[in-house]
């Protein structure tokens, strides 16, 4: 990846998905920019920065276009051009990713679907323009938009169109050799995940019925994110990959796994 200039959002610590990739995208040569969202998290993430010699893009709330348009004003200034970016950002309220789907209100379904799902279209619509000579764009997403999970609720559903959003925005940046895909990772204790219900169940569950009987770490799921942000992937788009020890192919619990 060398040569190969990349923004990176949604790094809140150094437990972050983001923080896997950026560390894999860095250790494959990629120059890298992060953004941070607000002030408390920039303290985190300043010296993340600094340990990969990272362009600080600013502060970018997703609910907040002008935010966005500054970051990307940054790096137009700082690179004049952008050949990849990686979207780990969602949110919902906390209180909603606990029991029935059927209590989501209007409000938080509306900001889990504005802050999770057209974020990515919104940053896209940004990196078009400083992608004149093709580009890869990556997000994340989970396992709950293809089938039921407890307590994921509107989270699944955002995700589900998130999926959606990949295969159209592949279809519509493709011509301008711009790829899209996505990268379903297996449950991982980050800030995000600990607001779920019964989390840790759900780690444990993964562990003792995935294929490779393990979650996956950050690390992991940076080194495939920079396949799929690199040119060894030049051929792939619209993809849905997961890095999830193999657990979206089981259809039944193991027989052998321990009680939990
Ligand atoms: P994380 O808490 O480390 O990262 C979430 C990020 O979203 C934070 O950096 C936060 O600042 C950002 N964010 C939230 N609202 C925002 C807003 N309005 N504007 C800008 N940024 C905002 O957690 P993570 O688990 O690393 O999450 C990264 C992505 O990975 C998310 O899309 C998440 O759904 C996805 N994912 C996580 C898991 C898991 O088990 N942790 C599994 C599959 C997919």
């Amino acid at each position: 990846m060398a040569g190969k200039r990349g923004l990176i959002m949604g790094v809140a610590n150094n437990r972050s998905i983001a923080w896997g990739i950026a560390k894999a995208c860095k250790a494959h040569g990629a120059d890298l920019a992060l953004t941070y969202q607000g002030e408390a998290l920039k303290k985190r993430v300043e010296p993340l920065a600094a340990e990969l010699d990272a362009v600080i893009a600013g502060h970018c709330d997703v609910t907040d276009g002008a935010t966005i348009d500054a970051v990307f004003e940054t790096l137009r200034q700082k690179w004049g051009r952008l050949d990849f970016l990686v979207h780990a950002i969602a949110f919902s309220d906390k209180d909603q990713l606990d029991g029935r789907y059927l209590e989501t209100s209007e409000d938080n379904f509306t900001k889990t679907m504005l802050i999770s799902c057209y974020s990515f279209t919104a940053v896209a619509q940004r990196a078009e323009k400083l992608m004149s000579q093709g580009g890869s764009l990556l997000t994340l997403t989970y396992y709950g938009a293809e089938k039921w999970m407890p307590h994921y609720n509107v989270m699944g559903v955002a995700k589900a169109a998130l999926e959606a959003s990949v295969r159209y925005l592949a279809a519509d940046l493709g011509e301008q050799g711009i790829r899209v895909n996505a990268i379903s990772a297996g449950p991982i204790k980050t800030l995000a995940a600990s607001g779920i219900g019964d989390f840790r169940y759900i780690l444990k569950w993964n562990e003792y019925n995935a294929p490779l009987r393990r979650t996956v770490t950050i690390d992991e799921v940076g080194e495939s994110a920079a396949y799929l942000l690199s040119d060894m992937s030049r051929g792939v788009t619209g993809e849905m990959h997961h890095v999830d020890a193999g657990y979206h192919i089981v259809g039944m619990k193991n027989p052998t796994a321990p009680d939990i």
